[in-house]
């Protein structure tokens, strides 16, 4: 059967399990760069609104999207990838040698272009940083845009532009057009 919704069969998270995952992190990240410290690398997890960050649909599409980002990266040489089933939602490391700069536009270019881009949070970073902090518009990128209407992602984040409600949608959305691009059929009279 089918799942239709992003949430149905998810689990909640606590503030607390978020915050201390934020700390594994942040440890992860480290020990990869101390461990390859000419490479860039990729941090891979979810951008889903609310307390509910784990369900079989967000880790499907999760897969789907590490799948593409292992692609992009590969014309490159990918030391590691790792791939955690957290409870705070599922995240993974590329660890690539090619430039920050480079790998920031990869990333970059995935958030920007693919169907889930817009749901994940591609971060870039290095141990020798090259001292360029480029931001999106800097690297010739617009802003990253809202997953519910397009806008300023971070406008709308600050102001509280969406209901919880809208937001679902949107992700319903989002995930049902993944469903439908990997080929499955939505019955949208069957009862749930
Ligand atoms: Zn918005």
């Amino acid at each position: 059967m089918i799942l239709k919704h992003v949430f149905e069969n998810g689990s909640e998270v606590t503030l607390e399990q978020i915050l201390s995952n934020k700390e594994w992190r942040v440890n992860k990240q480290n020990n990869l760069m101390n461990r390859f410290p000419e490479a860039s690398l990729i941090s891979i997890k979810m951008n889903i609104p609310g307390a509910m960050k784990q369900s079989p649909a967000i880790l499907a599409m999760f897969q789907r999207g590490l799948k593409t980002l292992e692609s992009m990266y590969a014309q490159n040489k990918v030391e590691e990838v790792v791939y955690f089933d957290r409870e705070t939602g599922p995240e993974a490391f590329i660890v690539v040698s090619q430039s920050l700069h480079d790998a920031k536009i990869n990333g970059i270019r995935f958030e920007q272009t693919d169907s889930l881009g817009r749901i994940f949070d591609v971060d870039v970073m290095a141990a020798v940083d090259d001292g360029q902090q480029l931001s999106r518009t800097e690297l010739g990128f617009d802003v990253r845009k809202c997953f519910v209407c397009g806008e300023d992602a971070k406008v709308c984040a600050r102001t509280q532009q969406h209901s919880k409600t809208e937001m679902t949608a949107a992700l319903d959305n989002i995930y049902q057009t993944f469903l439908v691009n990997q080929g499955a059929v939505i019955d949208d009279n069957a009862d749930d």
